[in-house]
C-alpha cells in the first residue's frame, strides 16, 4: 500500500495497461511518483507493463473501473485513461465504451475527490466530430451525431469532459482535460484498425494498404512521447479549460499511406474500401492554448517517430532469430 508519508508523489491511471497509459506511467515513474495501474485489459496488454515486473513503486490491479473503485492507498492524482479508442473496439465494445466514459468517469472522480487527489482525463478529438470549423480550437462545440456508430465514444467522452468540468465547479476539485488529437508510437495493438498500425502492419507483410474512402480525409499524428510529455505538463499546471494536444502537420490518408510505402521500402498497393459511418473529413488540432498555457509544442518528426514505430511493429511481426 503506498502512503503520502513516504514522501513521492502517487498517481493512479485507469487503462494503466494500454498505449497511452503504459507511457504515462513510465514518464511518472521517471518523475519520481509511485503509480497504480487499473485495467480491465479489454484493449490494455499485460507486455506494455511487463518492463515494470518487481518495480517497488509500481502496482498493478485487474479491475474494470465502471464498477466501484476501492482502494486504500492515499493517491495525489487520478488519471483517468481507461477506454477503448479506436473506431474498431468501441465498435466491438459499444456498451463497455459508453459505461467507462460515463460510470467509469463517475468512479474515477469520485476517487479523487475521496483521497482530495488532482484529477486529469483522456478526452478526445473526437468530441469535436466531424468538425465544420478548421483546424480546431478547444472553444468549437464540435458536430457529432450522438446515434451514430461512433455516438458510443464521442458522446461518453463529452459526457466525462461535462461531469469533469462539474466536479470542478461544484466540489472545487482540481481538474484538468486533455483533448488528445491522433496519436502512435511503439506499443499501439498491431490489430486495433487504427490507420498507423493497420499501414504499418499491411507493408511489412506486403498485404494491400487498406485506405478507406478515396484517401482525400485528413489526420495529423502526434508521436506519443510529444503527447505524454503535453498531458504531464497539463497535470502540472492549474488550468482547467480543456487543451487540445495533438501535432498539427495534417496529412490525406493517401499520403500518409505513401509515406509508409516509402518509409517501409514496401511494394504494396493502395486497396480502396468504403469509408466508415460518419468518419471525420478533416482533422487538425490549433495547439495555441497548449503553446500559450503549457509551453509546449511537438519536437519529434513525423520520419524520426514513424522509423521507431515500423521498428516496434517489424520486431512484433518477424521476431529476431535467435
Ligand atoms: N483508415 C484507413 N484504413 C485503415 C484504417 C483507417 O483508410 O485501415 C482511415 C480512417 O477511415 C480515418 C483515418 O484513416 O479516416 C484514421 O483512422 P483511425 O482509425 O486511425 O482513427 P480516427 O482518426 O478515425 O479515430
Amino acid at each position: 500500500m503506498f502512503k503520502r508519508s513516504a514522501g513521492s508523489p502517487i498517481s493512479v491511471i485507469t487503462g494503466g495497461a494500454g498505449f497511452l497509459g503504459s507511457h504515462l506511467t513510465d514518464r511518472l515513474l521517471k518523475e519520481g511518483h509511485r503509480v497504480v495501474g487499473l485495467d480491465n485489459f479489454i484493449t490494455g496488454n499485460a507486455d506494455n507493463i511487463g518492463h515494470l515486473a518487481g518495480d517497488e513503486r509500481y502496482r498493478l490491479i485487474r479491475q474494470d473501473v465502471s464498477n466501484f473503485i476501492f482502494l486504500p492507498d492515499d493517491v495525489d492524482f487520478v488519471f483517468h485513461f481507461a477506454s477503448p479508442a479506436s473506431p474498431i473496439d468501441y465498435l466491438e465494445h459499444p456498451i463497455p465504451t459508453l459505461k467507462v466514459g460515463a460510470l467509469g468517469t463517475h468512479n474515477a472522480l469520485g476517487l479523487a475527490k475521496a483521497k482530495a487527489a488532482k484529477f486529469l482525463i483522456a478526452s478526445t478529438s473526437e468530441c469535436y466530430g466531424d468538425p465544420l470549423i478548421h483546424p480546431q480550437t478547444e472553444d468549437y462545440w464540435g458536430n457529432v451525431n450522438p446515434i451514430g456508430p461512433r455516438g458510443v465514444y464521442d458522446e461518453a467522452k463529452r459526457f466525462a469532459e461535462a461531469m469533469t468540468m462539474a466536479y470542478h465547479r461544484y466540489h472545487h476539485m482540481d481538474t484538468k482535460i486533455v483533448r488528445i488529437f491522433n496519436t502512435y508510437g511503439p506499443r499501439m495493438r498491431l490489430r486495433d484498425g487504427r490507420v498507423v498500425p493497420a499501414f504499418i502492419g499491411q507493408a511489412l507483410a506486403g498485404e494491400p494498404l487498406t485506405v478507406f474512402g478515396d484517401g482525400s480525409q485528413t489526420r495529423s499524428f502526434c508521436f506519443v512521447s510529444d503527447l505524454i510529455d503535453g498531458i504531464y505538463r497539463l497535470a502540472m499546471s492549474d488550468f482547467h479549460e480543456p487543451v487540445n494536444i495533438g501535432n498539427p502537420r495534417e496529412m490525406t490518408i493517401r499520403e500518409f499511406g505513401e509515406q509508409i510505402l516509402r518509409l517501409t521500402g514496401s511494394s504494396s498497393k493502395f486497396e480502396f474500401q468504403p469509408l466508415p459511418v460518419d468518419d471525420p473529413k478533416v482533422r487538425q488540432p490549433d495547439i495555441t492554448r497548449a503553446r500559450h498555457v503549457l509551453n509546449w509544442e511537438p519536437k519529434v518528426d513525423f520520419e524520426v517517430g514513424i522509423q521507431q514505430t515500423i521498428e516496434f511493429f517489424r520486431s512484433r511481426i518477424q521476431p529476431a532469430v535467435h
